[in-house]
């Protein structure tokens, strides 16, 4: 889950990490009232999931209310991304010497949460890694014992030469380190972490994601997801109880467990094709979790046959078989769809299946096979 940035600066303030002062807008008068209250100048901007808001025209400073005023008429429904912007963050305006980056991300090799920060900050990290990766020094950190204040200063020199930003910057590091683990996050980063002329440092962005599975144990994070802000598909999923992530493919899968959605998407890929999506329906799945599925992938544009494979255990086939034709009862499919299925009650849903026209095959191989095919047919038509 990802959260706004003016909510994950609220976690850093509360970690000790100096941030600006900021308060939330959605409307242009409400901009005015703030930059009014805080006096000076102020830097209005676009509260969306996504980076790169300041080249996309979604951070403005402002030098007067009126000018906050305008400002937030300009970024306010806006679109970042393919993202609609909903509210703008009204903050003062930092003045800016320097910019680093300082992030921590969790890496799968090592398996530890690995502390990155770079001089070079303000642009995208990926593309420092790219273009000019000894300007980034990573540390994994052993979880058992926390970042080390020795570790966060040798972290910190690599940033700042001057002792005394570089002690600021390792306070803030292990604040930084702190905030992560106590969140559950996989990610947390400041971009920029600013020097001001005076030489104080303050977070100017910053960005966590936290790990969907540790929300049930952090009601409060729960509490901050923007369910406006996400992807529709994504939101119905979640609340129809189905695991989907949306990819760049055209085979739509829908798919019991998550193992054999892993093999059912390595072998599309086998035989030549791109899911569109990884949907796992569950364990035992009811026929309405088939039309929530099917619907959600059916609004998917690009993709142009739906793949289902149902391995019957728990999960009964005939369940599966009802909600397809349920689904396809409600809105016709207008792609074709290739179904298989094996397990607990097959010749039942079998059945239903051929009630409402449709067939079904029993070799996974086979079927997805004839999936991918029907894509090429489909491309060639
Ligand atoms: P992003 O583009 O989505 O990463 O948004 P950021 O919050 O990082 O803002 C982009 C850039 O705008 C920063 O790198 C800064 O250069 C500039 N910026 C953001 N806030 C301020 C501010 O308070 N004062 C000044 N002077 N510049 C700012
Ligand atoms: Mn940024």
């Amino acid at each position: 889950m990802n959260i706004h940035e003016y909510q994950a600066k609220e976690l850093l303030r509360q970690s000790g990490i100096p941030v600006q002062p900021g308060a939330v807008a959605t409307t242009p008068a409400e901009a005015e009232a703030i930059a009014q209250q805080y006096g000076g100048a102020v830097v209005v901007k676009a509260q969306v999931h996504a980076g790169g808001r300041g080249k996309a025209g979604g951070v403005k400073l402002a030098r007067t209310p009126a000018e906050a005023r305008a400002a937030a008429e300009r970024i306010l429904g806006m679109s970042i991304k393919g993202l609609v912007v909903q509210r703008v963050l009204v903050a003062q305006a930092a003045d800016i010497a320097s910019e680093a980056y300082v992030g921590i991300i969790i890496d799968r090799a090592s398996k530890r949460p690995v502390v990155m920060v770079s001089p070079a900050g303000g642009m995208d990290i990926e593309e420092v890694a790219a273009s000019t990766p000894e300007r980034i020094r990573r540390l994994a950190v052993d979880t058992r014992y926390g970042l080390q204040s020795f570790e966060a200063m040798e972290l910190a020199f690599f940033l700042y030469p001057d002792v005394r930003q570089a002690r600021a910057a390792a306070r803030i590091l292990r604040q930084l380190y702190n905030a992560f683990m106590e969140h559950g996050a996989s990610l947390a980063e400041i971009n920029p972490l600013v020097t001001t002329p005076a030489g104080d440092l303050v977070a100017v962005d910053a960005k966590i994601s936290v790990d969907d599975n540790e929300l049930e144990r952090h009601p409060d994070l729960a509490a901050l997801r923007d369910e406006s802000a996400e992807a529709p598909s994504e939101t119905e999923a979640r609340r129809a109880n189905l695991t989907f992530i949306k990819l760049e493919g055209n085979v739509g899968c829908v798919v019991n467990g998550a193992g054999l959605a892993m093999a059912t998407m390595d072998l599309v890929k086998h035989y030549g094709g791109e899911p569109a999506n990884f949907l796992d329906i569950g364990g035992s799945s009811n026929p309405d979790k088939v039309v929530s599925a099917l619907r959600i992938i059916t609004r998917d544009r690009a993709v142009r046959v739906i793949l289902f494979n149902i391995f019957g255990g728990i999960t009964r086939t005939d369940d599966v078989a009802t909600g397809i034709v349920a689904a396809i009862r409600q809105s016709p499919l207008t792609v074709p769809i290739v179904i298989r299925l094996t397990g607990t009650n097959e010749e039942e849903a079998v059945r239903i299946l051929a009630g409402a026209g449709l067939s079904a095959m029993t070799d996974m191989d086979e079927a997805v096979r004839a999936a991918v095919s029907l894509v090429g047919a489909g491309k060639a038509a």
